[in-house]
């Protein structure tokens, strides 16, 4: 099981920040249209993050404070809103423009380990479905069947996920950073 730490040591007290304002420990997202491949890359990694392709600003601090999710955005206009500076609805200002440097940030500030997860489709954020081979080797590839014995479908819109590329591809970018 590949389990990396992004955060440095001394982010693991930012968990604790986290703890006492109704957060999870598994935090929830909400991504602006700005950065919507953060969004695919959380969910890659399990994590539960919304992204709508249009939304008007409102509407997303709204969303955000109803679902109590962390919204994300490159949008430093978005984030002087005063249910954000206040804190009722709590953002992250994404620094860079690069989705692995973003990635860095947001489990950086939120204390959050990497650890290995295929539980949620990249593309519609729904919970992944454990399958044994034989419900879904009709389609995969030949050379997926042959290496590959763990698999998991979306149960809306049918993709399937193994663990071989899908987490080679994450640990080469993760740790390349
Ligand atoms: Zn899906």
């Amino acid at each position: 099981m590949l389990v990396v730490s992004l955060a440095p040591a001394a982010d693991a007290a930012n968990m604790l920040r986290t703890s006492g304002t109704g957060h999870s420990v598994r935090p929830r997202f909400l991504a602006d249209c700005n950065v919507g491949r953060l969004a695919r890359w959380l969910r890659a990694l399990g994590y539960d993050a919304s992204y709508h392709a249009r939304i008007d600003d409102s509407e997303l601090v709204r969303e955000a404070a109803a679902e109590n999710r962390v919204l994300l955005t490159r949008d430093r206009d978005l984030t002087k809103r005063r249910v954000i500076q206040t804190g009722v609805v709590r953002a992250i200002l994404i620094r860079d423009d690069e989705v692995t440097k973003q990635l860095r940030q947001v489990f950086a500030e939120l204390g959050l380990e990497l650890k290995e997860a295929l539980t949620r489709c990249i593309e519609c954020n729904s919970e992944l479905e454990t399958r044994v081979p034989a419900m879904v080797v009709d389609r995969v590839p030949p050379y997926v069947r042959r290496t590959q014995s763990r698999y998991s479908e979306c149960p809306d819109c049918g993709r399937i996920y193994w663990a071989g590329t899908h987490w080679q591809r994450i640990r080469e970018v993760l740790l390349g950073l």
